[in-house]
C-alpha cells in the first residue's frame, strides 16, 4: 500500500495541495498518495487520530487548525513554535512549519528579490505571519515593521523578535522594498489601506493570498509597484513538506509552471 499522507483544514475543497504533491510524487517517483480531509471545526484531534490509525505518514495543516496542531504535536522545531502546518508521524507527532522558508524561497531564488538589508512590511499577524517573521530575519533583512488592523497583535508578535517594531496600518510612513500581505483581507476585497507612498516604484508587493488579482495587488500595481501573487510559496512550501516526508527535494519550478498556466 501507498504511503498515505492528507491536508487537512476546514473548508478544504479549494485546496491545490494534493495537486502540487502528486506532481512531487510523480517527478522523483516516489510511492504516495495525498488526500484532503475536512474536519469538523471542533473535530481536529479526533480526525487526525483517525487518520494515524490507519497508518497515515503525515499530514500538511491549514485553517482554522494550525494552532491546534501545534498543541497536537509532542515535539515541534524551532520554526514552528507559534504555528504548524506540517506534521510527520514518527517517534510520536513532529510539527514543523514550511512557510517561512517557502516564503523567502519565492522571493530571493524565484523572484530573485535581494532581502539582505532591505526594508519589510509584513502585513498581518495571524498564522501565517506568525509563521515567517524567522525567516525573513534569517534572510538577513534590514527593517522588519508588522503592521495590522489590532495593533495589539502586531506588537505581542514583534516582542518576540529583537528589532522587529509593530505599526497600525495608518502611521507607516516612507516606500518599502518588500511589502508582504499576510492578512484575510484580499479575500473578501478589501485590503488594509496604506498611507499614500508606502508601496511606490521599486516595491515588490507580495500577496499570499494565490492565483487571484487581489486588490492588495491591484491598489500596488497602480502605486508603481511590482505585484506578485503567492502561488509560489504555496509551491515552495509544500516542497519542504514532501522533504521532510520523504527526504527528497523536488523541482518545484515545472510544478509553479503548470499552477500558474491554470
Ligand atoms: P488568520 O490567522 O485568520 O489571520 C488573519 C489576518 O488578517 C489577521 O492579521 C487579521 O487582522 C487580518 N485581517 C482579516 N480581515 C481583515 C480586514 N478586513 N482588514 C485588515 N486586516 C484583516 O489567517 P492566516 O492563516 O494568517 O492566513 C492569512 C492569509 O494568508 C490567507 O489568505 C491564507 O490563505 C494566506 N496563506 C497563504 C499561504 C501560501 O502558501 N501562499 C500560506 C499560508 C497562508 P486582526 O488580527 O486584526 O484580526
Amino acid at each position: 500500500m501507498s504511503d498515505r499522507y492528507a491536508v487537512i483544514g476546514n473548508p478544504i475543497a479549494h485546496s491545490k495541495s494534493p495537486w502540487i504533491h502528486a506532481r512531487f510524487a510523480r517527478q522523483t517517483g516516489q510511492d504516495l498518495e495525498y488526500g484532503r480531509i475536512e474536519a469538523p471545526l471542533d473535530g481536529f484531534a479526533a480526525a487526525v487520530d483517525e487518520f494515524r490509525a490507519a497508518g497515515a505518514r503525515g499530514l500538511n495543516v491549514t485553517v482554522p487548525f494550525k494552532e491546534q496542531a501545534r498543541r497536537y504535536s509532542d515535539r515541534v522545531s524551532a520554526r514552528a513554535a507559534l504555528v504548524v502546518n506540517t506534521l510527520v508521524f514518527q517517534d510520536g507527532v513532529f510539527g514543523d512549519n514550511t512557510d517561512g522558508v517557502g516564503l523567502v524561497r519565492d522571493l530571493s531564488v524565484n523572484l530573485g528579490v535581494e532581502l539582505k538589508g532591505r526594508k519589510v512590511l509584513l502585513m498581518g499577524a495571524g498564522g501565517a505571519a506568525q509563521a515567517v517573521v524567522g525567516a525573513l530575519l534569517e534572510a538577513g533583512v534590514g527593517r522588519l515593521v508588522i503592521a495590522n488592523r489590532t495593533l495589539a497583535r502586531a506588537q505581542a508578535l514583534a516582542a518576540r523578535f529583537p528589532g522587529v517594531t509593530a505599526s497600525g496600518y495608518a502611521a507607516l510612513d516612507g516606500p518599502v522594498d518588500v511589502a508582504v500581505n499576510a492578512t484575510s483581507a484580499g479575500l473578501a476585497g478589501k485590503p488594509p489601506e496604506l498611507p499614500q507612498g508606502v508601496l511606490a516604484k521599486g516595491t515588490l508587493a507580495y500577496d499570499m493570498v494565490y492565483g487571484k488579482e487581489t486588490a492588495f495587488l491591484a491598489a500596488a500595481r497602480a502605486s508603481g509597484a511590482r505585484g506578485v501573487d503567492g502561488s509560489g510559496m504555496l509551491v515552495e512550501q509544500a516542497a519542504e513538506s514532501f522533504f521532510l516526508w520523504r527526504g527528497v527535494r523536488p523541482d518545484t519550478a515545472p510544478v509553479l509552471k503548470e499552477l500558474r498556466a491554470g
